[in-house]
């Protein structure tokens, strides 16, 4: 242990990828556990794609290729960003990377300085910060509410900036809270970070995963000063259940692009050959086959959103993007389980439900907000049903 550098003891495992490895642990053992803590979707990758990586693997894909990614995925993912995000890039401002969670690795190392500062709006997803120690900068969190839906005001975000304020992560729809920024909320955002020159990290993974009436929208698309400064991040794990394929990929200014390069050069070298066949195949590909898996999560939220709230002691707010709900349990805190232990935090509530209903769930302190938990519902609608019933039960034992 004293041997192991400071960065490392500076971090933690990721709490989110624990509690799964737990519940799939449990459940190894015999033990019939539902999981609501992981983050990725219960649905096969499409044929098509598949089929794509083993016609890569046929045709002799696999040896190495340019580290940061093949022409023709860079090409792919440049008609993306024209076709979704009305945004223009062209090969030396795209990067290929070994999942979105090394894109982003990939950005911090490239950007943050020991000391730097780097604002990440809570709750947040776990990597961001555990990634800022790692480089020795400082993660500067800032408490979002529920009465905001979870979003960082403009204001929240001007008086976090310091001198040595780098960069600005903005994560829409989130991981955890659902929550999506408006373009009105963006745009505010967007002129504060131009004011003050800061580089905006914009982490778009779940842009397809929406619901309702509300429209993903990048931060770079609202105006040329903004999109110089904003490094997009995006990938295929999650609208394309791909997230063992490990394909993310980011678009910014050529400088910053390059230095990724270099990195990853020194690092990883490339992503894997055919997965990168099978990430064209999914980017240039019939679109309208994401369709399906939207409107079973939508159902899945419908149906986990109204069961929370009336739970008593549960409220949860209508998510309107990803796989996430993250209901509010602070009204349960100060009660009993039948052992007479108390519930005091959210960790308390995730262990008693693993422990006495099976049901696994991440503590909203993982992600910065304590007073909460995250599910997932990226798992079927029966698992869920029984899911909620469970927790339904262990929360009215509560007294
Ligand atoms: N960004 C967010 C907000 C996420 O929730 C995740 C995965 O959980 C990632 C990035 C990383 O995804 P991947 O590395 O699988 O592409």
């Amino acid at each position: 242990q004293s041997r192991l550098s400071d960065r490392v003891k500076s971090i933690k495992e990721s709490p989110t990828i624990a509690i799964s490895t737990k519940a799939k642990q449990m459940k190894a053992e015999g033990l019939n556990v539902i999981g609501f803590g992981a983050g990725e979707p219960d649905f096969d990758t499409p044929d098509h794609i598949k089929y794509a990586a083993i016609q890569g693997l046929v045709s002799g894909n696999t040896k190495y290729t340019p580290a940061d990614g093949m022409v023709e995925l860079k090409d792919a993912i440049i008609h993306k960003f024209q076709r979704d995000n009305n945004l223009k890039f062209s090969r030396a401002n795209i990067t290929v990377n070994v999942g979105a969670k090394h894109t982003l690795f990939n950005i911090y190392m490239a950007l943050l300085n020991p000391g730097d500062e780097i604002i990440i709006a809570a709750p947040y997803w776990v990597s961001y910060p555990d990634m800022a120690l790692i480089c020795g900068a400082k993660p500067v969190i800032v408490e979002t509410s529920e009465e905001n839906n979870f979003c960082m005001t403009p204001d929240e975000l001007e008086k976090a900036i310091t001198p040595k304020t780098k960069a600005v992560v903005i994560n829409s729809p989130s991981n955890p809270t659902g929550s999506g920024y408006s373009p009105e909320a963006l745009k505010a955002l967007a002129d504060v970070i131009v004011k003050h020159d800061l580089i905006c990290i914009s982490d778009e993974i779940y842009e397809k995963l929406i619901y309702d009436d509300f429209k993903s929208m990048s931060i770079a698309s609202i105006g040329d000063e903004i999109a110089k400064r904003t490094v997009i991040v995006n990938g295929l794990s999650k609208e394309w259940a791909m997230t063992g394929w490990r394909i993310g990929y980011a678009a910014a200014n050529e400088t910053l692009i390059k230095a990724i390069g270099n990195i990853q050069s020194q690092s990883t070298t490339n992503p894997t050959s055919f997965a990168q066949d099978g990430a064209i195949a999914a980017l240039m590909g019939p679109q309208e086959l994401i369709q399906p898996l939207v409107s079973a999560f939508d159902e899945r939220r419908k149906y986990i959103v109204d069961r929370f709230n009336s739970i008593p002691g549960i409220s949860c707010l209508r998510p309107q993007g990803a796989f996430y709900c993250f209901p509010n349990i602070s009204g349960l805190f100060g009660k009993q389980t039948k052992e007479g232990k108390t519930i005091s935090n959210s960790s308390d509530l995730a262990e008693y439900l693993i422990g006495e209903a099976l049901v696994a769930v991440v503590p909203g302190i993982a992600f910065g907000a304590e007073g909460y938990m995250r599910l997932s519902y990226a798992l079927g609608m029966s698992s869920i049903v029984e899911g909620l019933d469970r927790i339904e039960k262990a929360v009215n034992d509560l007294k």
